[in-house]
């Protein structure tokens, strides 16, 4: 999305429009084939469960996607201008392959100075502080500001496909068992809207799944304080101060922000900056 080359920034659209459409697909599945074709003619499927399983579903659907459109749309930690100017003139050290804490490199891409902790992507075309990778999903680096809407796009994707996959699996047990209430079901959808219903049941579980597996290594990512290239550094990581000190690096002081994907109300870090940070927030703490 933040590409220097504008070809890239084009052929970024795509993968997100695809995500987009899987988001569309899901929400139209569950609540107006599954939710208002389906289930309100169910025999004996209690209102109240109908009720919070379609809350559920879309609020975790709405924070899911909050959390997907910030990460895309979202500066994810290119070197700031006022980093720049201050350090345009400061001795770097040569870049290599490890720790290099509180220390300033140079990037021969960039022909700049760049703070501890940044890397050059060759996507971007830009250094990216605390960079983890560049998805293409998203169509857009991890970093430093938008790692945080990554892990919570994962976690609220993750309850959405849940709620989806655990309330559709007795329906399609029964359909595929050929129950009463199966029989029941195939009739009150009919053949496209069971076809519809079914695929989203099955892409649901699939992306459940498939999203379990990246959020947990994310999950242990965090609570260790590495990203994605770090995790191959040899040595003692400079940065660890305990998991919850290392969530707060990302994530800020502790507080209902961190359910949000919204900047950090008191950040921990400008990105630039990680050992002996001194936050502006007399609350902070560092
Ligand atoms: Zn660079
Ligand atoms: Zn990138």
């Amino acid at each position: 999305m933040y590409a220097k080359n504008p070809l890239i920034r084009v052929a970024s659209v795509g993968p997100v429009l695809l995500v987009l459409g899987i988001f569309c697909f899901e929400w139209y599945a569950f609540n107006c084939v599954f939710m208002l074709r389906g289930l309100g003619r169910w025999k004996g499927e209690p209102i109240e469960v109908a009720f919070f399983r379609a809350f559920f579903f879309n609020a975790f659907w709405l924070l899911a996607l909050w959390s997907f459109l910030r990460c895309s749309f979202s500066d994810p930690g290119f070197v700031p201008q006022w980093w720049l100017d201050q350090n345009r003139h400061i001795r770097t050290e040569p870049s290599f392959f490890g720790w290099m804490p509180g220390r300033v490199s140079s990037c021969q891409k960039c022909e700049v100075p760049r703070p501890e902790r940044a890397h050059h992507c060759s996507i971007c075309g830009k250094c990216v502080m605390r960079m983890d990778h560049h998805c293409p999903w998203v169509g857009n680096c991890v970093g430093a500001k938008n790692h945080k809407y990554f892990i919570l796009m994962l976690a609220y994707g993750i309850l959405a496909a849940f709620t989806y996959g655990s309330s559709s699996y007795p329906i399609l047990a029964a359909m595929i068992g050929h129950s009463g209430r199966g029989r029941y079901t195939i009739g009150s959808l009919g053949v496209k809207g069971w076809g519809i219903f079914s695929m989203g049941a099955v892409l649901a579980a699939s992306l459940c799944l498939a999203m379990s597996v990246l959020f947990l290594s994310h999950l242990w990512l965090m609570a260790v304080n590495r990203t994605s290239i770090e995790v191959a550094y040899a040595g003692r990581n400079p940065y660890s101060q305990g998991i919850f000190a290392n969530a707060s690096q990302l994530c800020g002081r502790f507080g209902v922000d961190w359910l949000l994907p919204i900047a950090p109300f008191r950040p921990m870090t400008d990105g630039c900056k990680y050992l002996d940070y001194n936050c502006v927030d007399p609350e902070c703490g560092v």
